[in-house]
């Protein structure tokens, strides 16, 4: 798929290759499960939420195409330290841009993977991972599907 070339700039690939914050997490108090029966991409989200509300850990594992792991790798840096709310505030931001809309806020890292904005099926793959940090806040025991 020669699209993928155009998407997959440096940062992705070594997300992608070396993943951050890959793995279970233990003392997890959050964990939700999430697909994308388009792609293939399977992914679980685990995270330890304190008492005030703020994100101490997010790991996740799972098989997916290069954009999920991508994405899901940048999502746990971008994560880590904020609060349920502040999350929740980045996806919309996130997700705004990804599906082509205006965003006035600077979404930092999440940048690079702006780019399948003009793919709409990769839009899917980018946003599972967040998709599923939703769920795991919300604490919803269905796991999330894209479709
Ligand atoms: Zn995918």
């Amino acid at each position: 798929m020669s699209d993928l070339r155009e998407l997959y700039q440096e940062v992705i690939f070594d997300h992608n290759r070396n993943p951050r914050n890959y793995g279970v997490l233990e003392n997890a108090n959050r964990k939700a499960e999430g697909f994308n029966p388009l792609c293939g991409d399977q992914l679980t989200v685990y995270m330890l939420v304190n008492d005030q509300g703020i994100i101490e850990k997010v790991t996740f594992e799972g098989q997916g195409c290069a954009i999920s792991t991508a994405s899901a790798s940048i999502m746990t840096e971008e994560l880590i330290g904020k609060t349920v709310q502040q999350a929740q505030e980045i996806f919309d931001n996130f997700h705004t841009v990804v599906t082509g809309g205006d965003c006035d806020v600077e979404i930092g890292k999440l940048q690079v993977l702006t780019g399948v904005k003009d793919y709409p099926t990769r839009v899917k793959c980018a946003t599972l991972p967040w998709h599923t940090t939703n769920a795991a806040i919300n604490q919803q025991d269905e796991p999330v599907t894209t479709e």
